[in-house]
């Protein structure tokens, strides 16, 4: 296949077939202000290594970005601090739900990877503690990397999970009695919900992960992270990135990705291009059903794969 092929049709086709989806799941329920979400919208936007970006059905509009800004948050700590974050948090599969306490005791605090909200967590301690704001560093790289100045982060949303946000404050408090985490909690939290609370739409998240498909180079052309740390952002998506469905998701869609509650997912074709898509009606284990089989759609018919 051409490197400058035209994704629209394939695009076209996938919308096409997610229209007769007979069960599309349910928007997440456990932050209030998710719960309203039209589990009939769907998106999807295919962003080469140029910055050209092909979409359909609702690839522009905003939604709660959620857990995909993990991706983003390890990237930035990443970048600074290398290899010394790997001391506070692993990169196995936790097998558990991305929200669940009870590894934590048995392991001493150390998360099992970045992207349960535990690992999660502890990378944005990092972040804050590196950087001193670790929300409005997120929200500059985002904005800077989409082209898209106007994305913000929703209030309302943030209060919601800060009102339903015991559980996450549990995690924190917890590891900081181990000294995994190190500021202040209640800053962490605060910030921590502000990153889930960042609205952008399918074309700017495809665009913003445009590093991890580009060997760690950033839009302007600078370089973020190694074309070893890019791999390994990559790595863990692929194992970890899709809750506790990491093995069924990389079996049918085979490529690194990371989903979010809000029901979006972006993927990542590496040399090739970046992916993103929009739903929010998830299954049992928190992904959007529509997301998944879209990516599953995507990498059938076009064959582009890491495998
Ligand atoms: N803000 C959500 C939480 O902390 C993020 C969960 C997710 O998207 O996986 O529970």
């Amino acid at each position: 296949m051409s490197q400058d092929q035209d994704f629209r049709p394939v695009l076209e086709q996938i919308a096409e077939e997610i229209g007769t989806l007979p069960d599309r799941g349910r928007p997440a329920d456990y932050i209030p202000a998710l719960a309203c979400a039209d589990p009939g919208r769907f998106g999807m936007a295919v962003a080469d290594l140029d910055g050209h970006v092909y979409g359909v059905g609702d690839w522009r509009t905003p939604f709660s970005a959620q857990s995909i800004t993990k991706v983003f948050t390890l990237a930035l700590v990443l970048a600074k601090e290398g290899e010394a974050l790997w001391d506070r948090v692993g990169r196995e599969p936790s097998g558990n739900p991305f929200n669940s306490l009870v590894q934590l005791e048995y392991e001493n605090g150390i998360p099992r990877n970045p992207f349960i909200n535990a690992g999660a967590l502890v990378v944005t301690d990092r972040l804050q503690t590196l950087g001193g704001d670790a929300a409005g560093e997120l929200l500059s790289f985002l904005r800077a990397e989409s082209g898209n100045p106007g994305l913000a982060v929703n209030t309302e949303v943030v209060a919601s999970e800060s009102a339903h946000g015991d559980r996450n404050a549990a995690l924190a408090h917890f590891m900081a009695s181990y000294g995994n985490v190190t500021g202040p909690v209640p800053v962490l939290l605060e910030h921590y919900f502000r990153q889930c609370s960042i609205e952008a739409s399918c074309e700017d998240l495809a665009l913003a992960a445009g590093f991890l498909a580009r060997h760690g180079i950033r839009a302007d052309g600078s370089r973020l992270l190694s074309r070893s740390q890019a791999k390994q952002v990559n790595a863990v998506m692929l194992t970890c990135g899709t809750y506790d469905a990491a093995g069924d998701f990389a079996y049918r869609v085979g490529l690194p990705g990371k989903s979010g509650v809000g029901g979006g997912i972006i993927a990542v074709v590496p040399g090739r291009c970046t992916l993103c898509v929009w739903s929010p009606g998830l299954d049992r284990r928190g992904n959007s059903v529509a997301g998944v089989t879209a990516l599953d759609r995507f990498t059938t018919l076009t064959g582009l794969s890491v495998f």
